[in-house]
């Protein structure tokens, strides 16, 4: 795979070509400039899914833990995990990022951010988040139909249908996939 994504782009791939599960964790990102242990591994594995590399990784994430933390402390105890994800500590094993079958069965407890939307949000919170990315209407409500029967890789589908105007026929079944998909589209 030889898509990069480079630092500066992280904001704007997120308004356009991250799904739901990723563009909420990059917000709580940037409003707590922290993330826990869960949140961590779902979100900077999907980002070097998508072609962050090692050096951006860690220039991305101390710049927010930094500021809560302080850049000692990130460097000491945060920034050996994410040289892990890369397979660059420990046992050296180059860690794949997390389905969506894996993330939807997670069980994120409070003050957690990672997890599925469609599975762990709350209604008027998962109605909010779909608002904001421009779905409204119609197939708001087909989505959240598919929520309350408990198909929420098929309400992330149709978010992605709704949002980019095309049919998905595969179904979105990785968050990777989601990202990949869209930026096909784009181009
Ligand atoms: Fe993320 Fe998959 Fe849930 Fe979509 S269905 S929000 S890609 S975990």
């Amino acid at each position: 795979d030889a898509v990069e994504i480079s630092l500066k782009d992280i904001d704007q791939l997120a308004k356009t070509s991250f799904p739901l599960c990723m563009r909420h964790m990059l917000e709580k990102l940037r409003e707590n400039h922290h993330l826990k242990h869960g949140g961590r591994m779902q979100f900077g594995l999907f980002l070097k899914g998508a072609g962050l590399k090692l050096e951006d990784a860690l220039a991305f994430w101390r710049a927010e833990f930094s500021q809560k933390v302080g850049s000692e402390r990130f460097d000491k105890e945060y920034a050996y995990s994410i040289r892990h994800n890369y397979g660059k500590e420990g046992k050296r094993t180059d860690y794949t990022p997390y389905s969506c079958q894996k993330i939807i069965s997670a069980t994120p407890g409070v003050g957690d951010h990672h997890g599925c939307p469609y599975r762990h949000f709350g209604e008027d919170n998962l109605r909010a988040a779909l608002n904001k990315m421009g779905i409204s209407g119609h197939p708001l409500e087909e989505i959240m139909d598919k929520v309350k029967n408990r198909h929420y890789q098929l309400a992330c589908t149709m978010t992605f249908e709704a949002e980019h105007g095309v049919s998905c026929d595969t179904g979105i079944n990785h968050p990777n996939q989601y990202f990949s998909e869209s930026q096909k589209v784009l181009k």
